[in-house]
């Protein structure tokens, strides 16, 4: 290892970098850790220090770091050519890749747009829809409805249809209105009720703008099954199938964002599966490449295709289009991720690590400013709270998440809280003895941090 490289790069880092989502002031007080290399489930750092993925590098790894097939197949078409556009031209790993996509998508969904993010993805499906009544000459459909919670990118369509007040707040002139329905976050119910006797009541707020509002209402976004950055909120069984009911019957296009459900992070394929759904969008990133490139894509309808169709001059089409979009080294990225997943069997392969950890969620409970574990997957959220009798939240400015998981590094894990939310998200190749090892060091750290808080705050960054 090379400390004085390793010094200017910390140096340099924070010299010229402005890092997502950060504070930059208390990350200038820190020491930034670099990744410089991957191994299958870890991350190596400039020191040569390694750490399992517990987040997937942020959501979208799914087979592993440096994996042979993936690896190969963008070496193989670096060969043929990087890049070539999709404005006016076709190219050879977007055609079979969006064969693929359809193959496994839920059935009806038979067109594919690429782009290059999961907000890009969104924005799609929303321009979409909108220009979709136009065309169908129901001017007056031109709103979103959306979910409490919901998150759903950082550009400002989807900040609009987004809900996570400190994200979007500070934009909000910029934003256009739409529609938010409670979310059924059962540790703390928007209704003040319980499931499973509540029968899902919640669902009656959303029930109720769109009966009232549905000739104005254009399509629904929801995250299905889980809502990410809200903190792994799992709805309970049913919810996404009425959800998507009432929006079939009201006559509102229904837009999956599965940007961070998708490539079986829930167990299926898709998280719509689970409850039989088909959208009329299904928007789709993150995991898509395995975790290897930037690459997203919106999966819609004949339907909906059909409707911007027509001759050049009623301008009917539709005007959008990435320049990095259907990028072939994106695409052969995702059709090896696709072909490793029938290959090696990954979503039948899940049932006992998924099973594992609900196990060790549950022996999770038992700590004392453990709150709620919620999982869906091979996805898991840990709800911190500062009294669980009255689930008090631990304040903001605790930090409480952040010292967890700077703790968990110690031990050779990362992962990465959403506010006081630890986040498990490990890529689908992780081993059951990675996984204890995953969940013992989360137990420590957290019962650590609670034997700590009480003597002085101060200590875990
Ligand atoms: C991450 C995420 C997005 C945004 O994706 P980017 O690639 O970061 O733009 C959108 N929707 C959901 C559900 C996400 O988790």
């Amino acid at each position: 290892m090379d400390l004085k490289r390793n010094k200017l790069l910390e140096k340099l880092d924070k010299k010229h970098l402005w890092h997502p989502f950060t504070q930059m002031k208390e990350w200038e007080r820190g020491t930034p850790l670099i990744i410089e290399r991957g191994e299958g489930n870890y991350l190596i750092d400039t020191s040569g220090r390694k750490y399992l993925d517990g987040v997937s590098s942020l959501w979208v790894n799914v087979h592993g770091h440096r994996k042979k097939e993936i690896d190969n197949a963008i070496k193989a078409q670096i060969d043929k050519i990087s890049h070539s556009t999709l404005l006016g031209l076709g190219n050879v790993p977007s055609t079979t890749l969006a064969k693929e996509l359809v193959r496994i998508a839920p059935a009806g969904l038979t067109k594919v747009f690429y782009s290059d993010n999961g907000s890009t993805a969104v924005e799609i499906a929303l321009k979409m829809a909108f220009q979709y009544w136009k065309q169908k000459s129901e001017a007056k459909k031109t709103k979103f409805i959306s979910f409490v919670g919901a998150y759903h990118g950082d550009t400002f369509g989807s900040m609009s249809v987004g809900e996570i007040d400190i994200f979007v707040e500070k934009y909000t002139p910029l934003l256009f209105k739409a529609y938010k329905a409670p979310y059924p976050y059962c540790y703390r119910c928007p209704v003040g009720m319980a499931y499973p006797s509540c029968k899902i009541a919640c669902i009656e707020k959303f029930e109720e703008i769109v009966q009232r509002h549905c000739h104005e209402i254009a399509a629904c976004i929801i995250e299905p099954l889980v809502q990410g950055a809200a903190g792994m909120i799992v709805s309970p069984p049913g919810f996404l199938k009425r959800v998507r009911q009432l929006c079939a019957r009201h006559d509102i296009l229904f837009i999956a964002d599965e940007v961070a459900t998708g490539f079986g992070r829930t167990g299926k394929m898709f998280a719509c599966e689970h409850e039989g759904v088909t959208p009329d969008f299904l928007c789709l990133a993150k995991g898509i490449t395995g975790g290897y490139l930037p690459l997203a894509a919106t999966l819609t309808t004949e339907k909906i295709y059909r409707a911007f169709l027509g001759e050049y001059e009623e301008l009917k089409q539709f005007f959008h289009g990435h320049t990095y979009t259907g990028n072939p080294l994106g695409c052969a990225a995702a059709l090896a991720s696709l072909r490793i997943f029938k290959k090696e069997k990954t979503l039948q392969r899940l049932k006992p690590k998924i099973k594992l950890l609900t196990d060790l969620l549950a022996d999770l409970k038992a700590l004392a400013h453990v709150g709620d574990t919620r999982q869906k997957g091979l996805i898991a959220g840990i709800e911190l709270v500062m009294d669980k009798k009255t689930k008090k939240p631990y304040p903001m400015e605790q930090r409480i998440g952040r010292k967890v998981c700077t703790e968990a590094r110690k031990y050779g894990l990362i992962i990465r809280p959403l506010g006081n939310v630890i986040v498990i998200m490990p890529p689908l190749s992780i081993t059951t003895a990675e996984i204890k090892r995953m969940m013992d060091t989360v137990y420590n750290c957290i019962d650590g941090y609670s034997a700590m808080a009480k003597e002085d705050t101060k200590t875990a960054e």
